[in-house]
């Protein structure tokens, strides 16, 4: 028991005094971008004190992909072992050691390879069982409410196929980015949804501030309990030790 409650306060200290947190969610906003096809991001005020009621609350309109999000593996997924939702996902496998890797340097429509994943793990260290990947493209710089959001809705780049079947291959749990989807602009099939989702890895969606990660995190990424949900809207934290 003791032991328990030392590990609680060792816990507690080393992520209040040693890290920073780091916030990877977009805010929801009226207007902010969203998958063309999807619904979009209402909040209607339903009672409000400034009308007489005695309390203030909103009703939220959205789509499970809205802002930045998580794709459940029957997103693309529509038989078998990987036919689940979101309610279904352990919470184990929601957060972990991330690896954030740098592919600014793509083009417009660029694709992350296997080889320059390989290059990156050469450099960093290699990428474990478990592990989260995060692909900083640097396209939440473009992330901007309507009608301003054009930038960001074209042109993505994405991981390639490869890349995705290395990661499986690694078994990492989840691969994330912070464009509007993993699989590049104009990506047809979507490849890497089905790859990844086919093999029950996770898929994380619009992320903000990567560039404020070092290669190493410690990433916590919580989704709504929705019944059968293809995905969840996703409040990501990333802890980051702290400048001594
Ligand atoms: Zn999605």
């Amino acid at each position: 028991m003791m032991q328990n409650f030392d590990l609680v306060a060792d816990l507690t200290e080393m992520l209040t005094k040693k890290f920073e947190t780091v916030d990877l969610s977009h805010t929801l906003a009226e207007n902010c971008p969203s998958w063309p096809t999807h619904a979009r991001f209402g909040h209607i005020v339903f009672e409000s004190y400034l009308y007489g009621d005695t309390s203030c609350h909103y009703q939220v309109t959205m789509s499970e992909h809205t802002g930045t999000h998580i794709d459940a593996p029957l997103h693309f997924i529509a038989k078998g072992e990987a036919h689940y939702g979101i309610d279904k996902v352990p919470l184990s496998n929601l957060f972990g050691r991330a690896v954030t890797i740098d592919a600014t340097y793509l083009p417009p429509n660029g694709l992350l390879t296997k080889s320059k994943v390989i290059e990156w793990e050469n450099s960093q260290g290699p990428l474990k069982s478990g592990d989260i990947v995060l692909v900083r493209f640097g396209w939440d710089r473009y992330w901007a409410e309507r009608p301003n959001d054009a930038q960001f809705l074209k042109d993505w780049p994405g991981v390639g196929a490869d890349a995705a079947e290395y990661f499986v291959t690694k078994e990492v749990r989840a691969v994330g980015t912070d464009a509007l989807s993993l699989d590049a602009y104009n990506s047809g099939n979507n490849p890497v949804h089905n790859i990844l989702l086919g093999n029950q890895v996770l898929i994380l969606e619009n992320l903000n501030n990567l560039d404020l990660l070092s290669p190493y995190a410690f990433v916590m990424a919580f989704p709504l309990k929705i019944k059968d949900g293809s995905g969840s809207p996703l409040r990501v934290v990333a802890f980051i030790p702290k400048n001594p």
